[in-house]
């Protein structure tokens, strides 16, 4: 298990680059009070940042929806990515870049808050690590689009799926679907949702979803091989007659579930392996240059 407090080489920081032990935010810090910061996870292959303009207008619009200040251009914050990956990164990896105020209020009112940028990164393998995963049903809504800026990846938004995975994992699951407030399908509490059946795939539309670029990604693969993908809104009795279910994420990549409550699935379906096979080229080359399709 890693503690990121300890970890070794540098972070871009107060916009310099120094060693990560220095890194430090005080306690009275705004954002930490009033979770109001807003961040990115980008995957980093053979050192070469995965989708990182994408990423960075997810993060630019992140900001503005939550009103942080956020003034790199995107080459700037290319060039900060790639010597943070020169530093840290013998293959492959992973970069959080996080937007975040300062200490000059311990109130909602921001007036006298600065915004901070630092960007983290550090070597890393994929989320799950295992062929197939299982979930549960989380018992908390997700916020929808009506009710809070979900478009935004911001740490308020993660509340609810924080205390979701400590109870799936509670109760033996390594994961669990989370509804949004009139129980339509949403996303799990760290990446989109997918299943496969009678060759046509699913995936929920992005009221209540982050608009995962892992998923754009896939439904691209999935234009390109001409598999019908139908975007809309569904139930769980929709996914539990599922063939088979998957999960899309920066870290997790394209994820197997195996198990949904009691509910198994076929985790051997050869649209999923087509998906596995073409994200993998994805990955080192680009959505350009996909092999088999
Ligand atoms: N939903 C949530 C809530 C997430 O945290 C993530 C991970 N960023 C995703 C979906 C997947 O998004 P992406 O493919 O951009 O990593």
């Amino acid at each position: 298990m890693i503690d990121f407090s300890k970890l070794k080489g540098k972070i871009y920081f107060n916009e310099k680059f120094i060693d990560n032990s220095k890194a430090k935010i005080h306690a009275l810090n705004h954002s930490l009070h009033f979770s109001a910061s807003v961040f990115e996870g980008i995957a980093i292959y053979d050192k070469k940042p995965l989708f990182e303009f994408d990423h960075f207008k997810r993060l630019q619009n992140s900001a503005k929806i939550l009103k942080l200040d956020f003034k790199l251009s995107a080459k700037q914050f290319s060039k900060i990515n790639a010597k943070l990956v020169k530093h840290n990164i013998k293959s492959n990896g992973y970069i959080r870049p996080i937007i975040f105020r300062s200490s000059h209020s311990m109130s909602p009112d921001t007036t006298h808050c600065k915004s901070s940028i630092a960007i983290a990164c550090w070597s890393w393998g994929t989320l799950f690590n295992k062929k197939s995963i299982t979930l549960g049903i989380s018992k908390w809504p997700k916020l929808n689009r009506k009710i809070f800026p979900i478009e935004a990846k911001s740490s308020g938004s993660y509340q609810s799926s924080v205390i979701s995975r400590i109870e799936a994992k509670q109760q033996g699951f390594d994961d669990c679907i989370m509804l949004d407030n009139e129980k339509y399908i949403s996303e799990t509490t760290a990446c989109n949702i997918f299943w496969i059946k009678n060759n046509i795939v699913y995936t929920p539309s992005t009221d209540s979803a982050l608009n995962g670029i892992t998923r754009q990604a896939v439904i691209r693969i999935l234009k390109k091989a001409k598999v019908s993908c139908k975007i809309g809104k569904f139930r769980m009795k929709d996914i539990l007659e599922a063939d088979t279910v998957f999960l899309t994420g920066t870290a997790a990549e394209v994820q197997l579930v195996g198990r949904i409550n009691k509910t198994k699935y076929n985790i051997d379906n050869y649209i999923f392996d087509m998906i596995k096979k073409n994200y993998d080229v994805v990955k080192t080359k680009s959505l350009k240059k996909l092999s088999s399709i």
